[in-house]
């Protein structure tokens, strides 16, 4: 009998990864398309999977905020988003009906925490958070392999914290929030604060200041859920050394009031840029089989 295969779309705001795997963490076709207009971007995710294999059913982790109570008249919807033109997309809808599957939608860090669940960096880890730190910041709680859902899904990247110390008049570039953690955080914010794209920052204050932004994240998520692991992914965590700092302001922040493991196997990197996809195959393949 031929192996069943299983579709995956992690839906980014700058690109689409389409990829068509077993499930068992490997990927036997990929490709990557330009996030642009809703039309156009979703007619060459389609065209994508008719050019493969047959795919049993698909698996989408998308850019948020998405609606997944299945009581809801726009389940499976991309709601509420700033990016131009993706508010109010069937993505579920409309990606079954091209494709003749049944699809099942996530968030795309859920669908990253998945991945690192299953074929990553927290295998060994019944319960951890998952976020990611780029073009927007998001996270997720994996629980048992399986995202937390309270009345939606969680919204890390825009939990408040404080502003900062450096007093420079820079408000935070969140649509809803100006300073949330994603307004003041995120990549792009980043570069609307020091007029340099982060990948061209040496200034080690610019550095230190995002460290203390994601590491009381990190401790208001200690506080308030006690994971057994944090994993962080995107784009903006390339930068050497970033990691580290964390770590060292998360010790300060906590400041010996709880006995954390050692924070080298506590805060660890993301283990695949493709996480997120492989876990969109394996909700997909363990979802609708
Ligand atoms: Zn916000």
């Amino acid at each position: 009998m031929e192996e069943k295969l299983y579709g995956g779309v992690e839906a980014g705001g700058t690109k689409f990864i389409c990829a068509v795997g077993s499930g068992d963490g490997t990927i036997v076709s990929r490709t990557e398309i330009p996030t642009t207009d809703v039309g156009q971007t979703l007619q060459a995710v389609v065209d994508f999977f008719k050019q493969n294999s047959a795919i049993v059913s698909l698996g989408i982790g998308s850019f948020g905020p998405v609606d997944l109570n299945p009581s809801s008249p726009q389940f499976g919807f991309i709601t509420h988003t700033p990016k131009a033109g993706w508010a109010n997309t069937d993505i579920k809808g409309s990606l079954e009906k091209s494709l003749g599957v049944s699809a099942v939608l996530e968030t795309d860090v859920n669908c990253a925490g998945i991945g690192e669940k299953f074929f990553g960096a927290a295998q060994a880890a019944h319960n951890f958070v998952y976020i990611t730190v780029g073009t927007g910041i998001g996270g997720g709680l994996i629980i048992d392999g399986v995202p937390y859902h309270g009345a939606g899904h969680l919204e890390i990247g825009h939990m408040r914290i404080p502003h900062e110390p450096l007093g420079d008049g820079f408000s935070g570039i969140c649509s809803f929030h100006k300073d949330c953690l994603e307004g003041l955080a995120s990549g792009p914010a980043i570069e609307a604060r020091w007029g340099i794209k982060p990948q061209d920052i040496t200034a080690p204050e610019v550095w230190e200041l995002e460290a203390t932004y994601i590491a009381t994240a990190l401790n208001n998520l200690v506080m308030s859920v006690r994971p057994e692991l944090f994993v962080i992914g995107g784009g903006v965590m390339n930068r050497g050394g970033l990691i580290e700092a964390i770590r060292a302001k998360l010790q300060t922040s906590i400041n010996g009031y709880l006995d954390l493991p050692s924070l080298e196997s506590y805060v660890v990197p993301a283990s695949s840029p493709d996480n997120a996809v492989l876990g969109a195959i394996k909700l997909a393949a363990t979802t609708l089989a």
